[in-house]
């Protein structure tokens, strides 16, 4: 119950923004004529996607007739019961990353701003508190802002980092990183990269290097390509996410700014659109602001005021 109301509370953003007026129209009374207009409206302004909210309407509405209900109070659980069939349908989704063969290497990637280093760091210090041995990788050598953005992630949680001069090959940092991880026997490697969209076709084919390489040295089952997203972004992220889909196989995405977006729709489009598992949302700027993603948790929370 205690990570259930902390859960809330953290959501308490995305129910004001978004989920607070779904779950006051749920409280309705009656059947108002305007009651399926409004729940369209909002599940579309909440970037959940049309063909979700299509379905999902035509569902509920079906389900309110042949059960004969009255109010829209009794449709409240079909409703979160659906949402989070819909998220569950994804293997892996809610799920942390599995251990089973380590190191286990997290490269994330993704645009500038969506998160990246903040979830590095994030999740090499909950990796700490759980007492694995951590390394971080300083692979985005673009800027050296980034590279000690980086570092002071691994001083507050006690994780060596692995870093080169600024302007270095990313690359060669990746391999250095996964030697050293491999040597010290190492239970997690996190690699962070640079995002420059600016740039877009270079930043490609240099992740598309670093990627090759972990792959081939850490192999299949060690390496989890991680998409950070901005859920700020909505539906957009769900087009970068398909940018970089056509690069490298995304096999798990972090969702963040959870804790500030409008959109909170956006992990069911991603669940429908991507079929890749969300492992985590971020929810706060913080190191202990990085949650396990559950989907009957995350539905309750979200509807239930
Ligand atoms: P990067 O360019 O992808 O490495 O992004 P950064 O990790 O530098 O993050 C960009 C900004 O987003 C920073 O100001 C972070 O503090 C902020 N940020 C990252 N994750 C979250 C989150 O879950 N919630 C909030 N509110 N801010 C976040
Ligand atoms: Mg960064």
């Amino acid at each position: 119950m205690a990570l259930f109301a902390k859960l809330r509370d953290r959501l308490k953003g995305v129910r004001e923004k978004w989920s607070g007026g779904i779950a006051k129209l749920f409280s309705g009374k009656t059947f108002s004529g305007d009651f399926w207009d409004e729940l369209e409206e909002k599940l579309i302004a909440g970037d959940t996607g049309l063909d979700f909210t299509e379905e999902i309407t035509e569902y509920l509405k079906r389900e309110a007739k042949t059960r004969k209900l009255k109010t829209p109070e009794e449709l409240k659980g079909i409703f979160t019961a659906k949402i989070t069939e819909e998220l569950n349908a994804v293997p892996g989704m809610g799920k942390g990353f599995s251990l089973d063969s380590t190191p286990l290497v997290l490269l994330m990637i993704g645009v500038n701003g969506s998160g990246k280093t903040t979830s590095a760091g994030k999740l090499a210090m909950m990796y700490k508190n759980q007492g694995k041995s951590v390394i971080m990788a300083a692979a985005d050598t673009f800027r050296a802002a980034a590279v000690d953005q980086l570092k002071i992630w691994g001083e507050r949680s006690g994780v060596r980092v692995i870093a080169q001069g600024q302007g270095s090959d990313p690359a060669a940092v990746a391999f250095d990183s996964w030697k050293a991880a491999e040597s010290s026997r190492a239970d997690v490697l996190i690699v962070d990269t640079a995002g420059r969209l600016h740039d877009k076709h270079n930043l490609m084919e240099e992740l598309r290097k670093i990627h090759r390489i972990l792959l081939r040295e850490a192999g299949e089952a060690r390496l989890e390509t991680v998409l950070v997203l901005d859920a700020v972004l909505g539906q957009n992220s769900v087009a970068q996410a398909e940018t970089f889909s056509s690069i490298i196989p995304v096999t798990s995405i972090i969702l963040t700014k959870y804790d500030n977006t409008s959109k909170g729709g956006v992990v069911i489009s991603i669940a429908r659109k991507l079929h890749v598992p969300v492992r985590y949302i971020g929810l706060g700027e913080g190191a202990e602001d990085l949650n396990t993603f559950n989907p009957e948790e995350f539905a309750s929370a979200l509807m239930n005021g």
